[in-house]
């Protein structure tokens, strides 16, 4: 056995089967509980406020807001519906053009399109696998003009109107260039910060450097509701409107029902949102324990030649929240996926580039995108949930408690 696909799958294996103890099917990003999950759900049957409002609404949206280092923070359904909402309230406008990058979750994209505008797909560089900089700034200087009615693309005569960065797999982008190049052009910027709760750029707590930035709590991110999100920012008016229009824009009033525009049933449960409250009063054990994960399998793979670890960006702190390898070719990337996944390993490729995908086959682009074609080739995200590297002596005994302050 000498191809490194199958030298790297025999190494997964044996550290999570053999040296960290997880028989039966290992998942590629488990939920964890072990802190006041129970108790503030149970608090929630107990007092009624299970619905569109409640204590844990309130907390959940200062919780987040504090770790994204943000002034304010309004919870929503999920990220997507976060995402929607922001960028309306940003001001972006149906017609208008959002430059997003090609490797993405399709929700990214998803939510440009429910605000009526488009998506402008722009390439990545491999060391961050955030939007590239340079091939941004060299857009808008070659393919756009700066006029009275704002930056206009001139190939399809539309308005560019936001930038909306997104930390992949928690990595953070490089946002002190990209906020530069959008800033001097008049352009808003949105975090698609979903990926990346925890994760610091330059010190800086990601979701933070935006206009806004939205946080999902999907069952699948490093903390979960359930299902939801908030959305942070340091604009205390656009959070105010931002609560306004996930709210049905009701007008307020003990009584009477009366609406000044056309609002989104956006809210996150009381419910949900007393399950995020305990999740993220363990979100510095679960990065911790993220770190030291990718840590471990970066010294794994550190040998074996053809494959690697994805690590952070210089001077960045991810939350690593998917363990990404890298294979030399899609062929090796094929094998490795094929043979873990029948050990009951799960690890899972890429998403397809949004750009190539039927739904945005027709949306315009700002390059080739060959640096994001290369990457989604060659990349697999290994196991990395937040309970892989539990202390063992504590998974029988009593309950982990939170860390941090209560
Ligand atoms: C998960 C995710 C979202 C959407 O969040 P949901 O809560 O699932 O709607 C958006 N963007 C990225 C990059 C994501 O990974």
């Amino acid at each position: 056995m000498s191809d490194a696909a199958a030298q790297a799958a025999d190494l997964l294996a044996g550290l999570l089967r053999h040296e960290m103890g997880h028989t039966g099917r290992v998942a590629l990003h488990e939920p964890s509980f072990e802190g006041h999950e129970w108790d503030y759900v149970k608090d929630c049957l107990d007092t009624g406020w299970v619905s569109s409002v409640g204590a844990y609404v309130e907390k959940i949206e200062t919780m987040t807001a504090r770790a994204c280092g943000a002034g304010h923070g309004v919870a929503v359904v999920n990220g997507t519906a976060g995402l929607h909402a922001a960028l309306i309230g940003l001001g972006v406008a149906p017609g208008d053009l959002v430059v997003c990058p090609a490797l993405t979750f399709v929700a990214t994209a998803n939510a440009v399109s429910q605000a009526g505008a488009q998506p402008l797909f722009v390439d990545i560089t491999p060391d961050t696998l955030g939007i590239d900089p340079d091939k941004l700034d060299g857009f808008f200087e070659t393919a756009c003009d700066a006029s009275d009615k704002g930056l206009v693309h001139r190939a399809t005569g539309r308005q560019v109107t936001a930038v909306l960065p997104v930390h992949v797999f928690g990595h953070p982008a490089d946002m002190t260039a990209l906020c530069a190049i959008a800033r001097a052009r008049g352009l808003a910027v949105l975090e698609d910060a979903a990926e990346a709760l925890g994760s610091r750029h330059l010190g800086k707590a990601c979701g933070g450097f935006g206009d806004a930035g939205v946080i999902s709590f999907n069952g699948n991110k490093t903390v979960t509701t359930g299902g939801g999100g908030v959305i942070v920012t340091d604009d205390a008016a656009l959070a105010g409107r931002l609560k306004h229009l996930t709210t049905t824009a009701r007008v307020a009033d003990r009584l009477w029902f009366d609406h000044d525009s056309i609002g989104f049933n956006y809210r996150m449960p009381n419910i949900n949102a007393a399950l995020g409250c305990a999740q993220l009063e363990m979100l510095d054990t679960f990065i911790d324990r993220k770190r030291r994960l990718a840590d471990r399998y970066d010294a794994l793979f550190a040998g074996l030649d053809g494959v690697r670890l994805f690590g952070e960006p210089a001077g960045d702190a991810s939350n690593y929240w998917l363990n990404a390898l890298l294979f030399a070719d899609e062929t090796a990337r094929d094998r490795f996926l094929e043979l873990t996944n029948a050990n009951s390993i799960e690890t899972r490729p890429c998403w397809r580039l949004i750009p190539d995908t039927a739904a945005y086959a027709a949306a315009p682009r700002a390059d080739d995108l060959s640096a994001a074609r290369d990457i989604v080739a060659r990349l697999v995200n290994i196991p990395s949930g937040p309970g892989l590297m539990k202390d063992r002596s504590q998974a029988n005994g009593t309950p982990r408690l939170a860390g941090g302050s209560h």
